[in-house]
C-alpha cells in the first residue's frame, strides 16, 4: 500500500489544478482496500479518485484521498458464448475497450477514449455514441468502508440511470471499488453507427460495414477533433448537465427560438442541450483570466494554463447567471466540485 502525506494532486485531476491533500492512500489488492477501510474514520473528509477526469479541485483537501491501483483483466466464457471480462478498478477504461476490440469482443467500442478508470466507469455509468456501460456491467465488487466487508453487486442493485448510479448518491463514499465485470458479445451483431457523425465519417472513408477496429478508430478520431486533450489543455469533459425543463417552459422557449435543439423525455418534460444555451449566450471560445470555454464545444470548460479551481468556478457561475437571465433555465455542473 502506498501512503503519502501532504501530497500534490496535480497528476490526479485532468483539469490540471494544483492542490494538495493531507494524506494520499493507494490500494493494490482487495486486502489493501480492506486495510485502507480500517484506516479511515467517519470524521475525516474522504475523497475517492480515479483519474480525476470528472473532478474540479478548488482548494487543498484537508483529508484522505484514496486511489485504486488494482490492475489486471481476466476473462471467462458464458454457456452462451459471451465473454465475461473482469477488470481491476485501477485499470484505464480505454485499455479495457482496446482489449475488447483487439479480441473481437463486441459492446464497448462506442465507449472508446472516454478518460478514466474502471472503478469510476461503474460509478458514473459512462456513456457515449448511443452506448452506456450499464449495458455491459454484470457484477461490481467493492469493499465496504464501514465494515471492511467484500460486497458483490449485480447490475440491478447499482440502480443505473443516465450517467447515474446508487454509488453517486446514497452509496457515495461508502465503497472502495475493487473489480468490475463486463459482458461482451463474440457473435457478430450489427454495430451501432447511427449516433452523431459516425456514419458520415465512415462514408467519407468509404467504409460500408466497419469492423470493431475501424469503428473504434473513427470514434477516436471524432473525439480527438471535438474535445480538448486534457494533456494539452486541462478539462473534465462536459462541465454541465443538460437541463430537463417542463413542457410549458419548453414550448414558450421554442416559440422564441424555433431552432433550439431538444430531446423528448416524457409528456411533461423535454431536455435542452446546455452547450446550445451557453453558445447562445456568446460564451463559446471565451476566456476569463486563466479559465475558458472550449472553442469547439461550449459544454467544456478548460484550464488555459495555471488556472485555479476557483477561477473555473467563477467562470461556471458567470455562465450559469447568463443562461438564467437569457432563458430562465438553471444549468448545473456535472463535474464533482471539491
Ligand atoms: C476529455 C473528456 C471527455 C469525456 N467524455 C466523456 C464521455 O464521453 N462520456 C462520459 O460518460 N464521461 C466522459 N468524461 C467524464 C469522465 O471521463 C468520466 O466521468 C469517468 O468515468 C471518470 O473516471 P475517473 O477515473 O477519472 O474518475 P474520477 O473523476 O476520479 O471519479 C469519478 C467518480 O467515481 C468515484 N470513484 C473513482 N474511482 C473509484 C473507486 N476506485 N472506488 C470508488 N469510487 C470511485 C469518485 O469518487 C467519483 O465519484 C470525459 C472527461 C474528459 C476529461
Amino acid at each position: 500500500m502506498r501512503i503519502e502525506e501532504n501530497y500534490s494532486l496535480l497528476k490526479h485531476n485532468t483539469f490540471g489544478i494544483e492542490a494538495k491533500c493531507r494524506r494520499f492512500v493507494e490500494y493494490e489488492t482487495v486486502e489493501e482496500a480492506q486495510q485502507v477501510a480500517e484506516m479511515l474514520t467517519a470524521e475525516e473528509p474522504l475523497l475517492i479518485v480515479g483519474e480525476g477526469s470528472n473532478l474540479l479541485l478548488t482548494a487543498d483537501f484537508q483529508g484522505t484521498v484514496v486511489h485504486s491501483a488494482i490492475k489486471g483483466m481476466e476473462t471467462a466464457k458464458t454457456a452462451g458464448g459471451d465473454v465475461l471480462l473482469k477488470a481491476g478498478s485501477g485499470e484505464t477504461w480505454d485499455d479495457v475497450v482496446a482489449c475488447c476490440v483487439e479480441n473481437g469482443w463486441q459492446g464497448a467500442e462506442n465507449l472508446s477514449l472516454i478518460p478514466g478508470e474502471v472503478g469510476a466507469s461503474a460509478v458514473q455509468n459512462i456513456g457515449a455514441y448511443g452506448a452506456e456501460v450499464k449495458d455491459l456491467i454484470t457484477v461490481v465488487e467493492a469493499v465496504e468502508i464501514a465494515t471492511g466487508r467484500v460486497c458483490v453487486f449485480d447490475n440491478e442493485a447499482c440502480a443505473y440511470g443516465y450517467r447515474d448510479s446508487k454509488f453517486k448518491h446514497e452509496w457515495r463514499n461508502r465503497y472502495l471499488m475493487t473489480y468490475v465485470t463486463y459482458r461482451l458479445k463474440t457473435t457478430k451483431a450489427p454495430l451501432n453507427v447511427a449516433y452523431g457523425n459516425i456514419r458520415a465519417e465512415l462514408d467519407k472513408q468509404g467504409i460500408a460495414e466497419p469492423t470493431l477496429k475501424q469503428l473504434r478508430e473513427v470514434i477516436i478520431a471524432i473525439r480527438q477533433e471535438k474535445l480538448p486533450d486534457p494533456k494539452v489543455e486541462g478539462n473534465a469533459g462536459s462541465f454541465f448537465m443538460n437541463p430537463v425543463v417542463g413542457r410549458d417552459v419548453f414550448e414558450a422557449l421554442q416559440q422564441q427560438y424555433p431552432s433550439m435543439p431538444h430531446y423528448y423525455i416524457d409528456e411533461a418534460h423535454e431536455k435542452v442541450p446546455a452547450g446550445w444555451l451557453i453558445d447562445q449566450c456568446g460564451w463559446k471560445g471565451r476566456t476569463v483570466g486563466r479559465a475558458g470555454v472550449h472553442a469547439k464545444q461550449a459544454l467544456v470548460l478548460v484550464n488555459r494554463g495555471g488556472a485555479t479551481g476557483q477561477e473555473v468556478v467563477n467562470l461556471c457561475d458567470a455562465i450559469c447567471r447568463d443562461v438564467m437571465t437569457k432563458f430562465g433555465i438553471c444549468i448545473k455542473p456535472e463535474v464533482n466540485i471539491i
